[in-house]
């Protein structure tokens, strides 16, 4: 990643320098967890016409007015009889709006190629667990990252682990939400693998079944076990503890085009072992291929032809040499 920590960051409604953007240590959002937040990225199509080209930034924005909505932070949110309550503070921004200010803090900082961070959370008033008096305020970060990944982790594969950490039970923290507290549980998952030297960990749900890394969907593949023998693709529903990825939904799209089959499909853990292929997707880590777990080798221990094919038309609609004919990209004009 890495950003000089320079440019201007969106803060309710306002551009300020980098270095004021500050909030109180009082804030409900330090001491609860109090925050929902969104990942999104912005390409520069350097292979075809340079222009600045944002990933699905409504759905991005769309997921965060959901976790948003399910934390009661929306206007959605009222009383039987459908007033409001003037103690219960609420976010001021619609989707719309918040798109905009997306575009308008990147073309601010001007990086072509830039990951952009929303947060929406509870701000400075009360200090006790109810959150409803405290303001919902919305910053938006953006700094420069370029590059995916690297031809290393998307050629070769990574070697990953299944962690000794499951996902957040249902009912308990909801994992359809992105929110700041769910990522508590993601640095167990991450840390833990890191130390024991993978680059990853796999977590399973509170049911054992395969859910989702720490900040990836995943997806097993078995070759020619389809439909008249099409490759046949299992990722996770989302009643297994897991983030309705962005990339995730794109994959789903992607793999139907590629004439794949594609289901959403309970996992138990042994079957990340026997699959012909295993790959992660997410903003940050793209379609990236798992060449081992456990150290077991997977499949043949590098990048498999599902994972090629679907890297190819995603990377192919962001970089223009095919057609995006989903809308999946917000040009952003970086004079
Ligand atoms: N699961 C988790 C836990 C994540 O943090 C992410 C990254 N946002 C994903 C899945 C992938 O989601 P997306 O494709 O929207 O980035």
């Amino acid at each position: 990643m890495g950003f000089d920590g320079s440019g201007k960051i969106w803060m309710n409604g306002k551009l300020v320098d980098w270095n004021d953007a500050t909030i109180h240590v009082g804030a409900h959002v330090v001491h609860y967890g109090t925050s929902v937040f969104e990942g999104i990225r912005m390409y520069q199509r350097e292979a075809t016409d340079g222009k600045s080209a944002i990933f699905r930034l409504r759905e991005h924005i769309q997921r965060l007015y959901n976790s948003a909505k399910i934390y009661r932070m929306t206007p959605d949110e009222m009383m039987l009889g459908g007033k409001n309550d003037p103690n219960d503070r609420r976010l001021a921004y619609d989707i719309d709006t918040m798109m905009n200010a997306c575009v308008e803090t990147l073309q601010a900082n001007g990086d072509k190629a830039a990951y952009i961070r929303p947060v929406v959370m509870r701000g400075y008033n009360s200090l006790g667990v109810d959150p409803r008096p405290c303001p919902v305020d919305l910053i938006i970060m953006t700094w420069p990252w370029g590059k995916y990944l690297g031809p290393e982790a998307l050629e070769k594969g990574v070697d990953v682990c299944v962690s000794s950490w499951s996902r957040m039970a249902p009912n308990t923290l909801p994992a359809l939400a992105k929110t700041g507290a769910n990522y508590m549980n993601s640095q167990l998952i991450k840390t833990e693998a890191l130390k024991n030297g993978y680059v990853e960990g796999i977590a399973l749900d509170t049911n054992g079944f395969v859910s989702e890394g720490s900040g990836e969907n995943i997806y097993i593949v078995f070759h020619n076990k389809g439909k008249d023998g099409r490759h046949l693709i299992y990722t996770p529903p989302l009643g297994n503890s897991v983030l309705p990825g962005i990339t995730r939904d794109s994959l789903i799209n992607l793999a139907d085009d590629a004439g794949f089959e594609i289901s959403e499909h309970m996992i138990p853990r042994e079957m990340l072992y026997t699959a012909d292929e295993v790959f992660f997707s997410g903003t940050a880590s793209e379609v990236t291929p798992i060449r081992s777990i456990d150290q077991i080798k997977i499949g043949e221990g590098k990048r498999g032809p599902v994972a090629e094919k679907l890297q190819e038309l995603f990377f192919g609609i962001i970089d223009g040499k095919l057609p995006d004919t989903r809308n999946w990209l917000t040009f952003v004009d970086m004079k």
